[in-house]
């Protein structure tokens, strides 16, 4: 089933993947920091998740990874 994983500790919070997103499955994490104290994005849908790579495409410090299958 497609998904995608986001490094907690690369990701710096600035939201450009929750905006890329055209399932809008992805948002900040409201309870997670991370050690640079960004709230990290995450997956709120993953079983929406198509695999499209929009997220990762657009993601300046490559946290996020997609997996197809
Ligand atoms: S791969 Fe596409 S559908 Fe899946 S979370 Fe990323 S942007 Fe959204
Ligand atoms: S685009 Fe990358 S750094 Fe920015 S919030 Fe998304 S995963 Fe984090």
């Amino acid at each position: 089933m497609p998904h995608i994983t986001v490094d907690a500790e690369i990701c710096k919070g600035c939201g450009l993947c929750v905006r890329a997103c055209p399932k809008k499955i992805l948002r900040l994490s409201p309870t997670v920091l991370n050690q640079k104290g960004y709230n990290p994005a995450e997956c709120v849908d993953q079983p929406q998740c198509t695999a499209c790579r929009s997220c990762a495409l657009t993601c300046p410090d490559v946290a996020i990874t997609v997996y197809k299958d």
